[in-house]
């Protein structure tokens, strides 16, 4: 029996972003179906997303905010983080404290942490779990197009004739996709897939080709292919011409190959190079997707530029079914870099590097001062805390003590900060234990706000359930922590669609088509609308009809417009010590 109408919300696991529908029965069981309408999904929900309603019990929840293990009041909680946070900000100054924040939150709460950190405390210590699986792409994106953009969008993946999958087991990380492709191929037996993988993971039992590249081998791969593009006559020489920099370097950088070189760097043999390059070379509609075995790496953004290269130099970017194509691991993973999650970025796709943005960013936060120079990435974060640079952390959503590299010198480092904070959903994790304040946060099917999928759609993630015990939503947590630490006039707000509403502001404030990233349609959004607000693809820009795809008009948004190929050293490197030469 349900008791109301079901609620429209979004999955929490992963990057595909399928839009859900939640019913909840009159004995408070949840029911979880795919919502038909959504475009990420269309109803389906892979084996993941359909479970989600056994996992919305209490077992094993923090719902009490406690200090030093003890239950207290959220007042006392509060005003203890904020007056340390406070305190050692004044001893030793900004750069002493951090926040570590996740791919887990919402936009909106991601938004309110970076702009308490780099608006108001004035560092740019703020980094995120993202950081590990994204950071790749983003800079590989921004060194590209001069901007963090995903150009193309699911539906290319429908329509294309060949898609190469690269270091991307889709059937198990991002399975709605894979069933898309599954259900496009059906239709489409000529459409070519190819897996470059050094796996044969379950993924390659829809190719057609499977490169079992050796780990690493991407940039040779790319690089080999970049100069048989030229030599065959593939690539879109008007294209080049009008809309790119850096062809001829970048060509000849690759061209530093031989055969027994490419063979070596790939562990590919000459027939599979072969029949590679030549479906490639002669397919408009190519996809190329790509995720964590080409972010995760040493050489994580070259690997993105060798792919970007190969889609310039033929023009396939901005049209249907030709892309690149990062897809994020973590369900808001791009709403995090929407908000300048990361230590290196700054708000709404600005640069934190630039003077200009930040005067911008200072000037619309009224803020104080916004942090001059990039902060502590995540490795470095935990390093400057096991070494005492960082003296008071704040660990919102993720376990750092699981998730991150070298998790002994992690746990080491938290075990011995002066100050840990943690905010959760679960009371025993292995970094909650070892925080000093635990402040109990709100989950899924409790948390109102936005998220952004692996094709720039916001989509709404809406609460059914009620919070349980104190339970409080990130959001509000930051939000009650600045309001003690003194700047309570910019952190007022009464509910996500306020701070949804601003962070549209900002994106579109002194925009006028410079920046990338620009929702300010939605500036003035209401609650009503807000609570109503369907699924959309950014940009939005006031005025304009909305595009699916970006670089459509072969425009990019660095300072002369053009794309830039990117010279990449093809010198073998080892990237395993010689003390571990072993590559998992
Ligand atoms: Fe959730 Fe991803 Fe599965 Fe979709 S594909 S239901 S977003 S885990």
């Amino acid at each position: 029996m349900t008791a109301r109408q079901p609620t429209k919300t979004t999955c929490p696991y992963c990057g595909v972003g399928c839009g859900i529908l939640a019913d909840v029965s009159l004995d408070g069981k949840v029911g979880i179906r795919g919502d038909t309408n959504h475009p990420a999904n269309f109803g389906r929900l892979c084996s993941k997303g359909s479970a989600l309603g056994e996992t919305v019990d209490l077992d094993d929840r923090l719902l009490y905010p406690e200090v030093d293990g003890q239950r207290v009041s959220w007042d006392a909680a509060l005003r203890l983080v904020g007056s340390q946070f406070s305190e050692t900000i004044a001893e030793y100054g900004p750069d002493s404290v951090a926040f570590y924040v996740s791919g887990q939150l919402l936009t909106e709460d991601y938004y309110v942490a970076n702009k308490l950190m780099k608006g108001f405390i004035g560092s740019a210590n703020i980094d995120t779990n993202s950081r590990l699986c994204m950071a790749s792409s983003v800079a590989g994106h921004k060194r590209a197009f001069g901007s963090d953009t995903v150009p193309g969008c699911y539906e290319d993946l429908e329509i294309a004739d060949l898609i190469v999958l690269v270091g991307s087991n889709l059937a198990w990380c991002h399975p709605v996709l894979y069933q898309r492709i599954v259900a496009a191929k059906g239709k489409r037996p000529e459409m070519k897939i190819v897996l470059i993988d050094p796996r044969r993971t379950m993924t390659s039992d829809i190719v057609d080709l499977h490169l079992p590249i050796k780990p690493d081998g991407d940039v040779a791969l790319f690089s080999a292919l970049l100069s048989h593009l030229f030599e065959t006559h593939a690539i879109d020489q008007d294209f080049i011409a009008a809309h790119t920099s850096g062809f001829t370097d970048a060509l000849r950088a690759a061209d530093a190959m031989d055969i027994l070189a490419i063979i070596e760097q790939t562990g590919l043999d000459q027939r599979l190079l072969r029949s590679f390059f030549e479906l490639f070379a002669r397919t408009d509609r190519t996809v190329t997707v790509f995720s964590q075995g080409v972010n995760q790496s040493a050489r994580g953004t070259d690997k993105v530029n060798a792919i970007i290269n190969c889609h310039l130099a033929t023009g396939r970017i901005g049209k249907p079914g030709a892309s690149p194509f990062s897809v994020t691991g973590q369900p808001n993973a791009m709403g995090g870099r929407e908000v300048g999650g990361m230590s290196n970025t700054l708000a709404a796709h600005m640069d934190i590097e630039n003077a200009e943005d930040r005067d911008r960013v200072r000037r619309f936060w009224q803020a104080p001062l916004v942090a001059a120079k990039s902060g502590l990435k995540a490795v470095d974060m935990f390093r400057a805390v096991a070494d005492g640079r960082i003296k008071a952390l704040w660990i919102m959503a993720t376990n750092p003590v699981v998730s991150m590299p070298d998790a002994g010198k992690i746990e080491d480092a938290i075990r011995n900060c002066p100050f840990v904070v943690v905010s959760d959903v679960i009371a025993k994790t292995d970094t909650v234990r070892h925080a000093r304040v635990r402040l109990p946060a709100a989950a899924w099917g409790e948390k109102s706000g936005t998220v952004t999928n692996s094709e720039r759609r916001i989509s709404r993630q809406r609460s059914f359930l009620p919070l349980p015990g104190e339970a409080r939503p990130d959001w509000w947590i930051v939000c009650e922590v600045a309001k003690h630490m003194g700047f309570g006039a910019a952190f007022d707000y009464k509910s996500t669609s306020e701070i949804f509403a601003e962070h549209a502001a900002l994106s579109g404030f002194e925009n006028n088509g410079t920046r990338d990233f620009d929702i300010g349609q939605f500036a003035n959004i209401s609650e009503t609308e807000f609570d109503r607000l369907e699924p959309f693809q950014w940009p939005r820009h006031v005025g304009e009809e909305s595009s699916i795809r970006l670089f459509t008009d072969g425009k990019f948004f660095t300072r002369d417009g053009k794309a830039r190929f990117t010279s990449l050293d093809l010198e073998p490197r080892r990237t395993t010590p010689a003390a571990y030469p072993m590559t998992l």
